[in-house]
């Protein structure tokens, strides 16, 4: 059976009907005919159980059929058992998850999964509950020992599955009672999300001559609110009783009703804060989108960080709130961007909403619920957040577009909130704006050709300069003498603090390791793919170099192949290292260590930062997690330890990702009074790279860049698609992978050269919770036109149970 794009809403009354559902259980690969029972109304978009094989199952109606489809045979039709949840899908919204299915390669099931919040899909479960008692009529043993044990809980409301646990012999008593009419079972989802409701006080009447003091003073508290309050909270803002308000409802002054409580993380605004005069540059940019509001159009907003983009994005909301729609604003981590968070809440306060992982499963709920309300609001979240229904959505912003945060790499479907944001935007016509100092390449190349619209942010609000930038030949330093992995010229810089802060930057190498010689800077690189060689260890020595993308394989050489010296070696340091060194040679100094170990407790970066802004320490000592939203504005010294080791990565996108990262770091200096500078250490001082770092130059780097690109094939010049496998047996992953690599080859795609195999190769991690990993890449010319995505999605069905496959397209992880 085919999914049909659209969901008909027509309804059905009288007669049969049919319900064709998407159904949420493992092997359920299409959707499913089912019976709507007589009278009920059901709708595309629904929620229901049905009967799957002897289990019961949750699934979405895909459409309801007024006859049935020749294709299904009625002998077999079953019967849909209820309806957990109406219409939570507006006809847009099935579309672009249709679209994210077909173009990540994903079964549509799965991509729904991903897009509803936790509870509303799931297993279900069977339960029990007591009826009123109408007389009990001679029961067996089993039976009276049941019933007195649903009768110790006042609902008697239990699982058949929790029943079975604690009773001998329940089916059978179950039946027995159920017969009788002294129980029924019913179906519920294990882990169901339901609105909450609770009770809440209506102002009716607020005139009330014969009144007591206090009743008086309960009128005037909801008066003042102008709102209608939980009942909770008049209780405790007035300190009566729940008697007071029941005898002011009585007298009809105010009504107690239940409402739906919002589980929501919203804005109340601290310190409300008023639109800033724009500067002539945020002027324009601001002119120009407001005359786009109700076109596809993307931005690229291009400015370091403190030029003022977050205040025209503020300026955006603002009129895109005016017209009635919703904005939709995505960071790459929420944790790491409070400072924005904030500034968004006290700008818009309660029309903000919040949307990450980090919230409670009825917090994701009840905010994916509200989205579904055509209310202008204010969403800010994560990735995921691209994926919430947003009815009457009317501007998409990415800040820090170039955040590879914003890639799902597992499970599919991995998809790319850019990617997705860009179909919302055209489906919805409304403007999308990425925002970014150091853009990606990609982003950089469709503002080129023009498809992308480039607002130009060119200083830093208050005119600040950006810190000039020090290069540090390592090999020089080695050749002098000095063996540690603080140059001299930084140890000199940190002996001359004066009272300000420095920031150690200290590149996460993942655990790929490249080989580089210390004497003169060579690292080994593959001949046909041009990324680092990855070193695989045989116990303790490193001994066969190999290329991950092709499977290029050398032995490890005994001299540098440029220089002859015997110093080539694993490139490597982490925080730990550099915090000793530190406290080696500057023991006065107090040193603080800002990385993944050391931020892993919730709530633990913010109090890194409080306390190192509280000049609680001297230096601190971090990774790439240093680059996100920091403001600090008494840093006045930047060291980066290893611009190499983010360099030398095995991944095209090397040097790009290393100018953004570099340019961000840098970036943490001299934000305040006093001016900053930063010391870049290196053994590759000539690389174009490093050069255009300290330069600040992105036009150069861009275009360099993007003519080196071009003749290996790399993206934006064409597509990649990455398949990962993985197993806990090292032969059969190695033996699916090729199995599968032959069986692509013999693809027509391939086969007439539109694409290409690379691999199959072991994973540049080869092994991660005991499972070893191999990887296929495929590069070519756009995946949906050759019909190869058909050929992808079928190749689960060739792998063995105990091997894993994920298809990654546009892959930005290796
Ligand atoms: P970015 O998002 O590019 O880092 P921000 O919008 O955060 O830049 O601006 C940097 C700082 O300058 C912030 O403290 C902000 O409040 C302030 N600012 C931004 N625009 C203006 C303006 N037009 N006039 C005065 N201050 C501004
Ligand atoms: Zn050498
Ligand atoms: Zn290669």
């Amino acid at each position: 059976p085919c999914l049909k794009a659209e969901v008909s809403s027509a309804e059905y009354d009288e007669g049969p009907a049919f319900a064709s559902v998407l159904v949420d259980c493992p092997g359920a690969t299409a959707a499913y005919t089912y019976q709507i029972p007589r009278g009920w109304r059901v709708q595309g978009g629904d929620v229901v159980e049905v009967p799957f094989g002897s289990q019961v199952v949750r699934g979405i109606v895909l459409e309801v059929l007024a006859v049935l489809p020749p294709s299904v045979d009625p002998q077999g039709l079953r019967s849909l058992l209820e309806v957990v949840d109406q219409q939570l899908f507006p006809k847009d919204y099935w579309a672009l998850l249709e679209q994210i299915a077909t173009y990540y390669c994903t079964p549509l099931i799965q991509v729904v999964r991903t897009a509803l919040p936790p509870g509303v899909l799931g297993r279900s479960q069977r339960r029990v509950r007591l009826r009123p008692p109408q007389g009990i009529p001679p029961l067996s043993e089993q039976g009276q020992h049941l019933l007195r044990f649903l009768q110790t809980k006042g609902s008697g409301d239990y699982s058949v599955r929790y029943l079975q646990q604690q009773l001998p012999k329940v089916q059978r008593a179950l039946k027995e009672l159920e017969r009788l009419g002294l129980v029924e079972t019913y179906l519920a989802a294990a882990a169901s999300q339901q609105p909450k409701r609770q009770q809440a006080v209506v102002l009716l009447n607020s005139e009330g001559k014969t009144l007591t003091q206090r009743q008086r003073q309960i009128l005037r508290y909801l008066q003042q609110q102008g709102r209608d309050c939980w009942l909770q909270e008049v209780l405790k803002a007035t300190g009566t009783t729940p008697q007071t308000l029941h005898r002011l409802a009585a007298k009809g002054y105010i009504a107690i009703v239940q409402q739906q409580h919002c589980r929501t993380e919203q804005g109340i605004a601290v310190t409300p804060d008023r639109p800033k005069t724009l500067t002539p540059a945020q002027a324009t940019a601001l002119h120009v989108i407001s005359k786009h509001l109700d076109c596809a159009q993307t931005f690229l907003l291009h400015g370091v960080t403190g030029s003022g983009k977050t205040e025209v994005y503020l300026q955006v909301i603002a009129q895109c709130l005016g017209r009635g729609r919703s904005a939709l604003l995505l960071v790459p981590e929420i944790g790491l961007t409070p400072q924005l968070t904030d500034r968004v809440r006290a700008r818009f306060g309660e029309r903000l909403l919040v949307y990450h992982s980090g919230l409670s499963e009825g917090e994701r709920y009840d905010t994916w619920r509200l989205t579904l309300m055509p209310e202008p609001r204010v969403i800010i979240g994560t990735r995921s957040a691209v994926l919430l229904p947003l009815v009457g959505l009317g501007l998409i912003i990415l800040d820090e577009e170039h955040d590879s945060g914003y890639k799902q790499d597992q499970p599919q479907p991995c998809y790319h909130a850019r990617t997705v944001a860009q179909w919302r935007s055209r489906q919805q016509q409304c403007p999308l704006i990425l925002g970014t100092a150091t853009p990606a390449l990609s982003t950089w190349q469709a503002a080129q050709e023009g498809q992308i619209h480039l607002l130009s942010l060119p200083q830093r609000i208050h005119a600040a300069p950006l810190p000039p930038i020090t290069i540090v030949d390592m090999r020089q330093e080695l050749h002098r003498g000095n063996r540690s992995m603080l140059s001299r010229p930084l140890q000199e810089a940190l002996e001359n603090l004066q009272g300000q802060q420095a920031i150690l930057f200290v590149p996460r190498r993942g655990h790929s390791t490249f080989v580089s010689c210390r004497s003169c800077g060579t690292v080994i690189y593959c001949p046909h793919c041009s990324v680092s060689l990855t070193g695989h260890l045989f116990g303790e020595e490193m001994e066969v170099l190999r290329c991950h993308y092709c499977n290029y394989t050398q032995r490890v050489p005994q001299r540098c192949p440029s220089c002859g010296s015997p110093y080539l070696k694993p490139f490597g340091g982490g925080t730990q290292r550099v915090v000793r060194e530190l406290n080696r040679l500057f023991p006065q100094l107090r040193v603080l260590r800002f990385d993944s170990d050391t931020t892993q407790r919730k709530g633990a970066h913010r109090q890194l930062l409080t306390q190192f802004a509280a000049g609680e320490a001297d230096v601190m000592v971090g990774t790439q997690m240093l680059t996100k939203g920091i403001d600090l504005p008494q840093v006045a010294l930047v060291g980066i330890l290893a611009a190499d080791s983010l360099l030398h990565l095995p991944d095209y996108q090397a040097a790009e990702r290393t100018f953004q990262i570099l340019t961000q770091v840098a970036g943490r200096s001299g934000r305040g009074a006093h001016p900053g500078q930063v010391i870049l250490q290196t053994y590759v001082p000539d690389h174009p790279v490093i050069t255009a770092v300290k330069a600040y130059d992105w036009d150069s780097f861009a275009t360099r860049e993007l003519s080196s690109r071009a003749p290996l094939g790399y993206p934006p010049y064409a597509q990649l698609v990455l398949l990962r496998l993985s197993s806990p047996d090292p032969e059969d992953v190695a033996a699916t992978a090729q199995a599968i690599a032959q069986h692509l080859q013999r693809l027509d795609a391939v086969s007439q050269g539109d694409w290409e195999v690379l691999g199959p190769a072991p994973a540049a991690i080869a092994k991660i919770a005991g499972r070893y990993r191999w990887q296929i890449l495929l590069k070519g010319q756009s995946l949906q036109t050759c019909g190869l995505s058909q050929a992808l999605i079928h190749l689960k069905a060739e792998c063995p149970r105990s091997t894993r496959l994920s298809i990654d397209v546009d892959p930005l992880n290796f």
